[in-house]
């Protein structure tokens, strides 16, 4: 699904010049749980923007489904992300204007799904992650642990075949990021191919591989055995 070959990414101010990435290269098939682990400040969520088509290298290429993304313009890109890759961001990005309610439907309606669907799958997916009562809230009234349940729940409605999850339990209590990662592993159970970026080798433990960075580099690479077995 995904083949990054010597991805690179500068970052350059005035004077300063940072490389995030430093010819990054891996696959990921179809139907894989892949965990990015490292220190703060490695490329974690650099990587992940790349994958989510929200940033572009600097140089090297990225083949997701067979397509060189580099060689689409903006409105491919976009359309190839709503279609494809639900993003959840490790700032959340909601949208302050919207209730709960209208966060989680935007997608569907990007998607162009009809009113009646829309509200029946978002009831849905806000009583199954807790927090339909407060559906009619703004983002600013909610705990950060609440606003997480947000950003997932917006990521997971239009059920996309690749989710990119930037450190989902990060602001979670372990009940609430245990019921996140059961979540993940419900989708991932189900086709979903998941990219995590986890500070947490408790999460990381239900991927089936964790690639580790370190300063813009992969360091080393692992299977999870126990995982691939309890699929
Ligand atoms: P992580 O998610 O692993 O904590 P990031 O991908 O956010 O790391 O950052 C990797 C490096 O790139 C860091 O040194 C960070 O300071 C730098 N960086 C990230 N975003 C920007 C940006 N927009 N402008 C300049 N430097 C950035
Ligand atoms: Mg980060």
């Amino acid at each position: 699904m995904i083949k990054l070959n010597k991805l690179t990414k500068v970052y350059r101010t005035d004077e300063i010049e940072s490389t995030a990435l430093n010819e990054v290269t891996f696959d990921i098939q179809q139907g894989e749980f892949v965990s990015i682990m490292g220190p703060s400040g490695c490329g974690k969520s650099t990587l992940l923007n790349i994958l989510g088509m929200l940033d572009k290298p600097e140089s090297g290429s990225y083949e997701f489904l067979g397509n060189e993304v580099g060689h689409l313009n903006e409105k491919g890109r976009s359309d190839v992300r709503k279609k494809n890759i639900g993003f959840i961001f490790q700032n959340f990005n909601l949208i302050d204007e919207l209730t709960v309610f209208e966060n989680i439907e935007l997608p569907l309606l990007y998607n162009k799904i009809n009113a009646s669907e829309r509200k029946q799958q978002v009831n849905a997916l806000m009583e199954k992650i807790g927090i339909a009562h407060r559906a009619n809230h703004f983002p600013q009234q909610l705990s950060g642990g609440q606003q997480q349940r947000v950003a997932v729940a917006r990521a997971l409605i239009t059920k996309p075949p690749l989710i990119l999850a930037d450190e989902p339990t990060g602001n979670l209590d372990s009940s609430h990021g245990n019921e996140v990662m059961e979540l993940m592993c419900e989708l991932h159970e189900a086709g979903t191919t998941i990219v995590m970026v986890t500070h947490s080798s408790h999460d990381a433990s239900y991927s089936g591989r964790i690639i580790n960075l370190l300063d813009g580099q992969i360091v080393s690479e692992k299977q999870n055995k126990l995982a691939q077995a309890a699929v």
